[in-house]
């Protein structure tokens, strides 16, 4: 079993009017095989979670730790983030011309594994692995991102989790854009990567409507850069009745 540890992480970032601080003291524990949703209104801070554990050079971590099985994961290079096992979704969004599907997702792979897999079984497991996601045979010709569509490119993001087999997986928003088929399929995806490798899954949200498909064990309330409130799955049961007014109020 691994850890992933965030705790008292106070983030910064630099704008024109001067220091920012966004994330004002969150702290959370995941352990493979959970599911933890991370739930708030617009602009409470949820993205800057997940670029800070991504190694964005923009936001400044003024205190706090992230630990990985008590490894300092601030000090990590965004690669060497990917090698010990954290998939951060946002990692790869640009088009990458000339750089086919399979060939990225193999170069990808053997960077974070330290060998290469061996062609044949890749190649088995490319096609298996889109096959689950319902992704068109023709796409592992295509060059990385290249006219994907929205629901195309979240597809590509649950492929990786399924080939590169991360320990800790930080979707955000995910679910944005998505309609309800291409939901249920990415949803069965993340699933099935927690139930074949005991993936931990940081699920970032401002809807509730995911977590009809993927049970958070653990949802916490982002409101302003702090956790606001923690608790099971009936907690997103509630925001999906209630919505957020609740915490806007009592920060008025
Ligand atoms: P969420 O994902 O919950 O909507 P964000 O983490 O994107 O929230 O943003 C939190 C706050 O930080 C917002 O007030 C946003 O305007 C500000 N912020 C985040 N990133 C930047 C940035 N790169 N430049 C300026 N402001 C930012
Ligand atoms: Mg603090
Ligand atoms: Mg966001």
């Amino acid at each position: 079993m691994s850890t992933l540890e965030i705790k008292d992480l106070h983030v910064s970032i630099d704008t024109d009017q001067g220091t920012k601080e966004i994330l004002k003291g969150v702290t959370l524990t995941i352990k493979t095989g959970e599911t933890h949703a991370i739930m708030g209104p617009n602009g409470s801070g949820k993205s800057t979670l997940a670029s800070t554990i991504a190694g964005h050079p923009r936001y400044n971590v003024t205190s706090g730790e992230i630990l990985l099985d008590g490894e300092n994961v601030l000090e990590m290079s965004v690669d060497a983030r990917a090698r010990a096992g954290l998939f951060l979704a946002m990692q790869y969004p640009v088009e990458v011309p000339g750089v086919t599907m399979t060939n990225f997702l193999r170069t990808a792979k053997t960077a974070i594994d330290g060998t290469a897999p061996s062609l044949r079984h890749w190649t088995k497991d490319v096609k298996a692995a889109m096959a689950d996601l319902k992704i068109d045979a023709d796409f592992a010709n295509r060059n990385v991102n290249e006219g994907f569509s929205g629901g195309e490119k979240k597809r590509v993001e649950i492929l990786q989790l399924e080939l590169f087999k991360p320990k800790f997986a930080i979707l955000d928003e995910t679910d944005s854009g998505l309609d309800v088929d291409a939901l249920k399929v990415v949803s069965e995806g993340v699933n099935r990567a927690q139930a074949e490798h005991q993936m931990g899954t940081l699920l970032i949200t401002h809807y509730t409507r995911i977590l009809r498909y993927i049970k958070p064990d653990f949802v916490h309330v982002f409101v302003d850069g702090a956790i606001a409130e923690q608790g099971g799955p009936e907690l997103a049961d509630r925001l999906e009745e209630e919505g957020y007014d609740r915490f806007l109020a009592v920060k008025a």
